[in-house]
């Protein structure tokens, strides 16, 4: 299939049709009775609807469209959208990790609408995450729908398992990084690349 044929992007895990509400505000409710709080109570009445509909929002990515167009001028240097803001989802605690991802590629014989770089990131953070696996998605997908000369993928984002318990790292960021061909390969575009994320390469 041409990439420019591709059908609107899926992502590989659950979406928002296989989320069963009722048993998750059930759930909820539960969790609230065996936390010691009483779910009957005027200001958590409520709370596990919200607290449903706020997992299935941050499940369910936006489908999104992969518009890629010729590279007709034969541009091969490094394109790279900086700073892309990222929520996900920590699969062990069920807790945020949030912070930014900076994507790119050098071009093969199709270019990608911009935007779709930060859709790309969603489709695979509005997930229950492990933020490795997250940085190497983005980097696969891209490769594979892309077939570009070279993909890379950084992360940095702060755990709120990490900032609110335990340790209490506040501030503190985990960076992560995914590279392939050209990027992963050559020295000297790799160290273009991380030179460009501001990430110490
Ligand atoms: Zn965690």
């Amino acid at each position: 299939m041409r990439v420019s044929e591709l059908p609107t992007a899926r992502p590989p895990g659950a979406g928002r049709e296989d989320i069963d509400f009722a048993a998750a505000q059930r759930a909820v409710a539960d969790l609230l009775v065996a936390l010691g709080r009483d779910p009957g109570s005027e200001h958590l009445a409520d709370t596990p609807r919200r607290v449903a509909d706020a997992y299935a929002e941050m499940l369910t990515p936006r489908e999104f469209n992969l518009t890629t167009f010729p590279n007709d001028e034969g541009y091969d240097e490094l394109v790279l959208a900086r700073d892309i803001p990222m929520q996900s989802l920590c699969m062990h605690h069920m807790l945020p990790f949030h912070g930014v991802a900076h994507v790119g590629y050098l071009p093969g014989e199709r270019i990608l609408g911009l935007s779709k770089l930060a859709r790309v990131v969603e489709l695979f953070a509005r997930d229950f995450q492990v933020q490795e696996r997250l940085t190497k998605q983005v980097a696969d997908w891209l490769q594979e729908y892309l077939a570009p000369v070279g993909v890379g993928v950084v992360i940095e984002a702060e755990h709120m398992c990490m900032s609110l318990r335990g340790v209490r790292a506040t501030g503190s960021r985990t960076v992560t990084s995914a590279l392939k061909g050209a990027l992963r390969e050559d020295g000297r575009s790799r160290q273009e690349f991380f030179a460009l994320t501001g990430v110490a390469g």
